[in-house]
């Protein structure tokens, strides 16, 4: 068994960890552990309590995926709702779909009695209030909030360097590899942006047959480079769980231009290895490894720097582009 989790994952590491070592199956115990998680208004970035978008509303993305079955649950832009990630579970119970958003989400986030919330906390409403005093012009106060967002968009922010999405990787008693992610998303985003933490292959990815991988910081990088699922891949083509991790990395030194910022990478293989890479700074460089016994301990993630547009061909390509 292992259990691989950010530093965002402190408050749910003992609730899931326990779960996993008394036989729980990876789905509940990450549930369970993200649950805690969400309702604490002390995260900043992960259901109440997290950072609002542009418009200053929760809107929160959250996601599940059982690597056996392939199976997921996804949830995004959820307005009004305690815990996105069990509405992406009842998703993947009760639908024959995998991904909800916005209103249809909520929709059927009432629809399931799912509890409601107020997301927004006091303090949070306090520092988007400042920032509209601040930033915005007085006729754009007056027209607010029939103004054009886009130039605003400029202030999308990574509101506290070193506090992410949580994201959880596990393999259970039974052998199955599970993941799961919850977030608010970057803070002051445009609204209905979703991140990386919903989309299954960019935030997150589980196969029990080969690992999981799921990533925190900047969900603009994962999404172009459909990290979480690359990393599978690269595992199941015969790369060590390591390998796979620095070739999604080189994968992003590919991209120019759009959100260039930090990411964390999280993966496990399925024979019990695993691997947490800090990209670019992430000030999220410490993670929790929980391996079947004892108690979870705090590791330091690899640093990598990467520079926008150094991309080359990767000498473990079997095909390289023709001119
Ligand atoms: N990956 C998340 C997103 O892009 C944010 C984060 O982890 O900080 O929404």
């Amino acid at each position: 068994m292992i259990l691989v989790t950010n530093n965002e994952g402190t408050l749910g590491v003992p609730t899931t960890a326990r779960m996993l070592a008394n036989g729980a199956g990876g789905l509940d115990a990450i549930e369970a552990g993200i649950r805690l998680i969400e309702a604490d208004p002390s995260v900043r970035t992960v259901g109440r309590g997290g950072w609002p978008n542009i418009l200053g509303e929760v809107e929160l993305d959250a996601c599940l995926m059982d690597g056996s079955s392939l199976r997921t649950g996804a949830v995004g832009a959820l307005q009004g709702f305690l815990h996105p990630v069990s509405v992406a579970r009842e998703i993947m119970r009760r639908l024959p779909h995998e991904l909800l958003v916005g209103d249809g989400a909520a929709r059927f986030a009432a629809e399931i009695g799912a509890e409601t919330a107020n997301n927004l906390i006091a303090d949070s409403k306090r520092a988007w209030q400042a920032w509209f005093d601040a930033e915005l012009t007085e006729e754009q106060k007056r027209a607010w909030p029939n103004v054009d967002l886009a130039p605003l968009c400029r202030h999308a922010i990574d509101p506290e360097v070193g506090r992410d999405t949580t994201v959880f990787l596990a393999h259970d008693a039974s052998g199955a590899i599970c993941s799961g992610t919850s977030t608010s998303g970057w803070g002051w985003k445009y609204p209905g942006r979703l991140g990386d933490s919903p989309i299954i292959g960019a935030g997150s990815y589980a196969d029990t047959r080969y690992g999981a991988a799921a990533c925190t910081g900047a969900g603009e990088m994962t999404i172009r480079c459909g990290t979480a699922r690359a990393i599978v891949l690269y595992m199941k083509k015969g790369a060590s769980v390591a390998d796979a991790v620095y070739e999604a990395v080189d994968d992003m030194r590919a991209l120019q231009g759009g959100l260039i910022s930090r990411v964390t990478i999280h993966a496990i293989d399925a024979s019990g290895n695993h691997k947490v890479a800090a990209v670019n700074g992430a000030g999220d460089n410490v993670y929790w490894l929980w391996e079947g016994q004892g108690e979870p301990r705090r590791c330091p993630a690899e640093p990598i720097t990467i520079t926008e547009g150094t991309a080359r061909v990767s000498p473990t390509a079997r095909y390289t582009a023709r001119s």
